[in-house]
């Protein structure tokens, strides 16, 4: 039985990248970017998924969208495991779910006329006639707030928001219900960044969109998100309501990447300390024993060198933390 307020829910998702080597280029090794991670996305919220690069987190949004095929787990989309469906049944099911990529200059095909760019899906999905096809595209471009005058320019003609106006247009052709924005303003201009943001925001509230936000630093979701998830090296580290998270972190490394995050207010920003995280992030090839944490945990201690820390709630905080010891 999966939770039927769930859009998506994810139950021991692995992703496991095979290192071939050897005069039989045999699997010697794997990178284990994703290694069992439970997760639910309820229906219309924004969970902002945010971790260092490397984490585990762009992989998990494309794994849940099977762009890339899980080594292991379920993935219900509204109840139904998309892990023992076919192919073809997964293209079906994937026009209710779309990705909004990071960079808007490279994710949309320079040949291609804006037109031919958001009408693509259309298409391929065998949504109508030309003429129903190109009236479809001409609503699109106004949904996000651009002439349908445009239809028979270029991508490359665009500045980077505009560009990334017409990629949110493309997402939203099939009328999805489920959109993976993997850091879909990190490429922008900061004064850009906002109207992107606000697109997407009203854009959720008119066709009642669920998003999973992926982010590399908490302050770039922060006002975008229901709730947050934290994923460090492959498992999430902590899990609640964006509140929570931020006013009451858990998880030490929650701690300190909210200690590296700028503040918009200047007398927070005086006060706030930074943590400096020592050592390298430890390599998913060989990941530490324990909890992934501990070789840059300032709270390690020999129980967290032997014991994989539980998602859970615990009596510090109202959010799931994975560790034995949370709280400031
Ligand atoms: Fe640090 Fe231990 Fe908590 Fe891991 S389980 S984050 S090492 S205190």
């Amino acid at each position: 039985m999966t939770d039927s307020n769930a859009l998506l829910e994810l139950r021991g998702v692995k992703v496991h990248f095979p290192i071939r080597g050897g005069l039989m280029n045999r699997t010697v090794a794997s990178v284990k970017a994703v290694d069992g991670v439970d997760l639910k996305i309820m229906r219309g919220e924004t969970l902002g998924l945010v971790g260092e690069s490397g984490c585990g987190k762009s992989t998990l949004g494309r794994a849940i969208l099977q762009l890339i095929k899980p080594t292991a787990g379920s993935v219900f989309f509204e109840g139904e495991d998309l892990m023992t469906m076919s192919d073809e049944e997964v293209r079906k099911r994937r026009a209710n779910m779309q990705m909004i990529f990071q960079d808007p200059f490279s994710s949309l095909d320079p040949r291609f006329t804006v037109g031919r760019v958001i009408g693509e899906p259309l298409e391929n999905y065998e949504y109508g006639s030309p003429k129903e096809v190109d009236e479809r595209v001409r609503y699109l471009l106004r949904t996000v707030g651009m002439s349908p005058n445009v239809l028979n320019r270029y991508a490359h003609e665009f500045s980077g928001g505009q560009r990334q106006r017409i990629g949110v247009a493309r997402a939203l052709a099939l009328n999805p219900k489920f959109i993976v924005a993997d850091e879909p303003t990190s490429a922008l201009d900061v004064s850009i960044q906002a109207q992107v943001l606000n697109l997407m925001g009203e854009l959720q509230k008119e066709f009642n969109l669920t998003y999973l936000f992926v982010a590399h630093n908490l302050s770039a979701i922060k006002h975008v998100s229901t709730r947050v998830a934290v994923m460090y090296l492959g498992h999430i580290a902590e899990l609640g309501k964006a509140e929570d998270i931020y006013g009451n972190p858990q998880h030490p490394y929650t701690i300190a990447l909210l200690s590296a995050s700028p503040f918009p207010d200047p007398q927070m920003e005086q006060t706030r300390k930074r943590i400096i995280l020592t050592g390298d992030v430890p390599s998913p090839v060989n990941p530490p024993s324990g909890c992934p944490f501990h070789p840059r945990c300032w709270k390690a201690q020999a129980i967290c060198r032997e014991v994989y820390p539980t998602l859970e709630k615990k009596s510090s905080g109202a959010q799931e933390v994975a560790c034995h010891f949370p709280g400031a």
